[in-house]
């Protein structure tokens, strides 16, 4: 197995979640927001991220959502200041315990969307949350489980942002104008937040 996707392993597998179905392609996506490579097709893991912001009980808004590439995902890590990348370990590592994993997985032989329904950092259940991101990795047509998929509330994510450099903001605010899907005025909302929290 090739050395950059080593880390993950991947247990189980299931069906892509309609929460990880794109509304630009109308289903799953299929391409990578950057390099324009057919992900579904490739048979390499991909990511994808979304992110929601709900309006009332029965309507959410999806601020964003892409699909990524390993390649790319590592390249947009690399450019990632070495300060920001250092302290959103610390931060993570408190929360990616072997034993959170354990119980993570446990949860999901029943039910694999157990993982959405509460913030991964804060514990808040989900239908608490006014606004929250999903992350999952996927190969083909299926959503492995492992170390993904999960969901962050915006209360974390704000403590998240706290963390990232300017620079950092910066790199990640190119991004999300230049790549992502989203409706464009969504835009101020989100600058500054972070994207793509692998
Ligand atoms: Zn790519």
């Amino acid at each position: 197995m090739d050395d950059k996707i080593k880390f993950f392993h991947w247990p189980q597998e299931v069906e892509i979640p309609k929460e990880f179905h794109s509304i630009d392609e109308m289903g799953e996506f299929t391409t990578c927001c950057m390099c324009e490579k057919k992900v579904k097709e490739s048979g390499e893991p991909y990511l994808i991220e979304r992110s929601f912001k709900r309006v009332n009980e029965s309507y959410e808004n999806v601020l964003f959502e892409y699909a990524i590439c390993f390649d790319c995902a590592r390249k947009m890590n690399e450019a990632m200041s070495k300060e920001s990348m250092a302290k959103l370990e610390t931060y993570f590592s408190q929360y990616l315990t072997g034993e959170r994993q354990r119980m993570k997985l446990e949860e999901s032989q029943n039910d694999s969307m157990a993982w959405f329904n509460h913030c991964m950092v804060k514990g808040t259940a989900r239908e608490d949350i006014f606004e929250y991101n999903i992350c999952g990795l996927f190969r083909g047509d299926k959503m492995l489980l492992g170390e993904f998929p999960y969901l962050l509330s915006l209360e974390a994510m704000e403590e998240i942002t706290e963390l990232l450099s300017a620079e950092t903001k910066d790199e990640l605010d190119d991004f999300r104008r230049n790549h992502l899907g989203g409706p464009p005025e969504f835009e101020e909302l989100l600058k500054g937040r972070p994207v793509f929290i692998f």
